[in-house]
């Protein structure tokens, strides 16, 4: 059998549709895969009817009946993405036997297109942290190192992906999830524009900054995928419509933030970057912008989602969803019984930090301040992009970190989405594309900021970036 581990989505997806390789053949290669793989905890669940949709499809392009532009193609999702009739358990003891009573919009579209979803991925517990150690199923192996992090929040997508477990996995971005993970592995990921992809049926903790969206190893799989699950839904009212056309534009300009630059200088990738710039400079025009209060973000960041968090998660209460404390005995014991045993540490840390920032007295100090200089660094990335298409940004601080190394120190956990953080404040869409090795030989990754709206510029950019380096090397 061929080896389809090393091949595209896209590429997957031509073989099928041309009528070389079934379906049935492909997701059958990927479920071994994932079975041998099994030590990256990747993939905590197979979804095992993905043979039986296969074998529909297969029967669909045989009789010549027209398919979906993803006929046949396997995409593992994240565990806090609702897929009727399968476990969806946010990586938590809470929902651990949850099954999804509906599945969300991303999936939906995912299944009109005639995709197969062939398991759900790790991931840190709710979605917070940055290096999927935090999940009930324990820790997810990084792809390249083996006692190294994933990354996370959606570590098991990146894992899988740069595992050759699956071609595409969809993952969410709140602040960084994707992007960190997708850098830590070696693959691609984008966080697209706030609102361009529906959030129903998403367990998401911070409502306001969160998008899902595909990690692949090429951009032009994520480019299409993305294009499948975007556009407005009528259950999420803050969506927006689906993607632009390719833009028009034939020459780009980048911008280099002075305060990242400055940020940067203090570690071993500066020469690295700027080594970068000095190469791009010859296909594109570069100039430095100002964003004063970039690295306000990351405080911001860090008072917005936690107080997000208190409020969405009050729902898991032991009365509905799944987990209900035995011992308790009476209603208050139910409620506090059941989130002691329920959460995890890192969840708990956010629901206390959050009722803190919105309690009175506090309020003001720090969730409305927060939100005002949310307003500003929105206002400051506006101004920024009259000068420039895209900004240029590494993705992370570094390689991937030790398992177990920053568990005790969240404070320096927090600081590992200095640089993808931004993004989410100001709601614009960003990219994470590999592009280096660093000194322990671990991937690192370049990052791409777009102006809202304007993810055909991102991927346009990204795409002469690729070009451009893959002649410099
Ligand atoms: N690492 C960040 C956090 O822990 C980002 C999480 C995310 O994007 N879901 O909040």
């Amino acid at each position: 059998m061929m080896d389809y581990s090393k091949l595209s989505l896209i590429e997957i997806r031509d073989l099928i549709s041309s009528q070389k390789v079934k379906s049935e053949e492909i997701i059958r290669f990927f479920i071994e895969k994932c079975e041998k793989k099994r030590e990256f905890n990747a993939i905590i669940e197979i979804f095992y009817d993905s043979i039986e949709k296969a074998k529909e499809i297969d029967k669909k392009i045989a009789s010549g009946e027209k398919v979906g532009i993803l006929a046949g193609v396997p995409i593992a999702i994240k565990d806090n993405i609702l897929y009727k009739g399968h476990r969806c358990s946010c990586a938590s003891k809470f929902l651990e036997s949850f099954v999804a009573p509906y599945s969300s919009t991303v999936v939906k579209k995912l299944l009109k297109e005639d995709a197969i979803i062939l398991g759900r991925t790790n991931m840190d517990e709710f979605a917070m942290g940055g290096s999927c150690e935090n999940s009930c199923y324990g820790v997810c192996h990084n792809a390249v190192k083996f006692d190294c992090v994933a990354g996370g929040s959606s570590g098991g997508s990146a894992v899988a992906v740069a595992a050759g477990l699956v071609p595409c996995a969809i993952g969410t971005d709140t602040g960084g999830s994707i992007r960190q993970p997708a850098s830590f592995n070696g693959v691609v990921g984008i966080k697209p524009t706030y609102g361009r992809v529906s959030r129903f049926g998403i367990v998401a903790f911070a409502s306001s900054l969160d998008q899902a969206s595909p990690i692949a190893k090429t951009i032009e799989d994520c480019e299409l995928v993305l294009k499948v699950i975007a556009g407005r839904d009528e259950h999420d009212g803050t969506t927006i419509d689906g993607c632009n056309e390719k833009t028009t534009k034939t020459r780009f300009t980048l911008g280099v933030c002075k305060q990242v630059k400055a940020d940067l200088a203090s570690t071993k990738y500066s020469d690295k970057f700027l080594q970068t710039l000095q190469a791009l400079s010859k296909d594109f025009d570069i100039v430095e912008i100002d964003i004063p209060h970039i690295e306000n973000s990351l405080s911001c960041y860090y008072i917005l989602a936690p107080a997000e968090v208190a409020s969405n998660l009050a729902r898991f209460d032991g009365v509905k969803y799944t987990k209900r404390a035995d011992k308790s005995i009476d209603l208050e014991g139910v409620y506090v019984q059941s989130r002691t045993e329920g959460f995890g540490k890192e969840v708990k840390r956010r629901i206390m930090l959050g009722n803190f920032v919105l309690s009175s007295g506090y309020f003001d100090a720090y969730y409305n301040k927060a939100k005002k200089v949310q307003r500003l660094i929105k206002q400051e990335f506006k101004k920024a992009f009259e000068s420039c298409d895209c900004i240029i940004l590494p993705t992370t601080l570094g390689e991937a970190f030790k398992i177990g190394e920053k568990l005790d120190d969240p404070l320096s956990m927090y600081k590992e989405d200095l640089f993808t953080v931004p993004a989410n404040i100001a709601g614009i869409p960003a990219i994470s594309l590999p592009y280096a090795k660093g000194e322990k030989g671990l991937p690192l990754g370049i990052q791409f900021m777009a102006d809202a709206l304007k993810e055909d510029v991102l991927f346009e950019v990204s795409k002469r970036f690729e070009k451009l380096h893959k002649e410099e090397r």
